[in-house]
């Protein structure tokens, strides 16, 4: 797929005969691509984009990561993104999603294994994150600025290769919910601080590093939870970090060959969490068996299963009763990271879909020069840019939690920014495929994978309808997430009439909204997604106009505040500086 300095090129001509030509392949080694071919020249194509530094070509993420804390982490990220940029790294990407794991249910003696089998490249991608740190950086270095570090790490790895990213960030999200069971947080800590990877199956304890997964998803309920039908009976006492034996099926189960998985099932007080090893302290195996792989539309190298418990031994997490409680210590996590994830394909489609046009000629002029192209990449780099903007500043929620204004506001804008930036991007990601035409629609770009990546994050970790619920439920009930929202919005205020006149409308509706729950009016879920696309936009609008050029303000504003931004991209109105925002997207050119 990624043209390195040396090629190797397959000439069949075979279906050439009748024109001349034998019947032969032959292998052509050469240091740069053939220009000339037999009946014509190849010209007004782009170049690959290959061997860039993925971090230094993103201004809005270096600006980001030094205002959010996380310049000690410069160098490792940069580092990191020249690498996710390398010819080498991107041809494992393809590689991983063109090769999809299979599972091994048996060996050949008949003996049942449940292994995965990955091409190598995936195994390859996780060594490297997991050297990196992207499944435990602020567990492993408690800094200031750490989960806004990892989440630019993640922003990079997403656009090279989503698919272990989901193993990366559940890996991640687990401490949190690990840390309420201090017994088992004191044997899994430890091993989850290591970066090292090992994809093979043998217990945790002689593994260089471990990674977690998690099983909440069941056939008959995935957002309703509550219908899970697995049960846990206790071995011997009930409790807290005691073993129970666990029987039922988990119906999505990504990452099956972790290490180990927080998993729900129905105990005697009623839904809980446990944690399910692979591998049992004597070194036996669990009794953990995967039915099949799923065959899905896009996230293809990573191996998402079906799997059922058998008498599986799990530990209880927390008390029994409150799985959910415990476990959406995870999910907050892992939502963050969706959020993340979108931005990032978002970042990476404007990204492919610059490069293009400002190599390809159309009409006489460079697509780039089109004003009407202009239009629509300006405006993708504006969707993209707010995204960015919007998910550093959530990950420095998680960083500084401790203040009670923070945690409201992480609360809150976790759920909204998951909803919005996650819905962003499947059209996004569309449309910037339209602007590389037909080179766009074929697997050897980028742009099929980054499409077919994008509904899912606004799937799994809850779905759009559910997130906006929650929206509703944080709004009504926890204390200060109002007065959160309205605190961030404040310190945009004054600078933009129109961002002004915005922001009092959201927080005008927001109270609207809460008086509306707490009177139990009837209708009000119905005005759930207006609300939660308000607040986002509000959000992002706050940041765009505090850190982001006069281009990007004036573009932002007055499409996304002042005025609707109608159903597709490249509605900008034309007085938009939209050469100025499309050079800041992608400065490689
Ligand atoms: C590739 C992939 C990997 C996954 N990996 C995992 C994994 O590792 N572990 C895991 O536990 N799960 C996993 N999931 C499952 C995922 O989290 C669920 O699919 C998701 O939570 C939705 O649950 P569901 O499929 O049962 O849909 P349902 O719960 O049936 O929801 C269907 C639709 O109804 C909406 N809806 C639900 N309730 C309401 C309501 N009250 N009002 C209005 N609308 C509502 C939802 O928003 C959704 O749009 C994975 C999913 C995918 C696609």
């Amino acid at each position: 797929m990624l043209i390195g300095a040396s090629l190797l090129y397959d000439l069949s001509f075979s279906h050439l005969n009748g024109y001349g030509a034998e019947n032969s392949t032959m292998t052509i080694c050469q240091d740069e691509p053939k220009t000339t071919v037999f009946t014509h020249e190849v010209f007004n194509q782009p170049t690959p984009l290959v061997d860039f530094n993925l971090f230094l070509s993103d201004i809005v993420l270096v600006d980001g990561l030094k205002r959010h804390r996380g310049s000690w982490a410069y160098e490792r990220i940069s580092d990191y993104g020249q690498r996710m940029g390398s010819a080498e790294v991107l041809e494992w990407a393809d590689q991983a999603n063109r090769y999809t794991p299979v599972l091994k249910t048996f060996d050949r003696f008949g003996n049942r294994i449940d292994e995965v089998d990955f091409h190598p490249a995936f195994h390859k991608m996780m060594g490297l994150s997991a050297e990196n740190g992207l499944h435990n950086l602020p567990w492993a270095q408690q800094q200031e600025g750490s989960h806004v570090a990892r989440a630019a790490l993640m922003y990079l790895a997403y656009q090279t290769e989503a698919g272990h990213c989901c193993p990366m960030s559940m890996t991640y999200s687990v401490v949190p919910a690990l840390r309420l069971q201090p017994e088992l947080a004191k044997i899994w800590e430890p091993r989850l601080v290591l970066n090292g990877y090992d994809g093979k199956l043998k217990p945790a304890g002689e593994k260089s590093g471990v990674i977690f997964g998690m099983g909440m998803t069941e056939k008959q309920g995935g957002s309703d939870v509550r219908a899970n039908t697995t049960r846990a009976v206790p071995i011997s006492q009930r409790g807290p970090a005691q073993p129970y034996r666990i029987t039922g099926h988990k119906w999505f189960c990504s990452a099956p060959m972790s290490d180990a998985f927080l998993i729900l099932a129905q105990a005697q007080d009623g839904l809980s969490c446990f944690l399910v090893p692979r591998f049992l302290e004597d070194g036996t195996k669990n009794n953990f068996f995967i039915q099949r792989l799923k065959d899905k539309l896009g996230n293809k190298s990573n191996a998402s299963s079906e799997v059922e418990f058998r008498d599986t031994i799990g530990y209880l997490v927390g008390n029994e009763g409150r799985g959910v409680p415990t476990i959406i210590e995870m999910v907050n996590h892992t939502r963050l990271d969706c959020a993340v994830g979108s931005a990032s394909v978002m970042r990476q489609a404007t990204l492919q879909a610059v490069h293009h046009c400002s190599q390809r000629s159309a009409f006489g002029k460079k697509l780039i020069e089109q004003e009407l192209m202009q239009n629509v990449l300006a405006d993708l780099a504006v969707e993209s840019e707010a995204a960015a903007l919007l998910v550093l500043r959530l990950a420095e929620s998680y960083d500084t939690a401790s203040s009670n204004e923070e945690q409201a506001f992480r609360r809150i804008v976790s759920a909204v920014s998951k909803f919005w930036i996650c819905k962003r991007a499947p059209q996004h990601a569309y449309e910037a495929m339209e602007c590389m035409g037909g080179a766009g629609y074929v697997e050897e770009s980028v742009m099929p994978r980054l499409f077919r990546e994008s509904p899912l994050n606004s799937i799994w970790e809850g779905s759009g309808n559910v997130i906006g619920l929650d929206v509703l439920r944080a709004v009504a009930k926890e204390e200060g997430v109002v007065e959160s929202i309205q605190a961030e919005l404040n310190k945009a205020g004054g600078s933009d009439i129109r961002f002004d006149k915005y922001a009092d409308e959201v927080i005008t509706q927001l109270q609207a909204v809460k008086r509306a729950i707490l009177n139990k009016d009837l209708g009000v879920e119905r005005t759930t997604r207006r609300l939660v696309e308000r607040m986002a936009l509000a959000l992002q609008g706050s940041l765009v106009v505090r850190f982001s050029p006069d281009s990007v303000v004036d573009a932002f504003v007055s499409s996304r505040l002042d005025h609707d931004h109608g159903m597709n991209y490249g509605t900008l109105h034309p007085g938009v500086n939209m050469s100025e925002i499309v050079e800041r997207a992608c400065p490689l050119n």
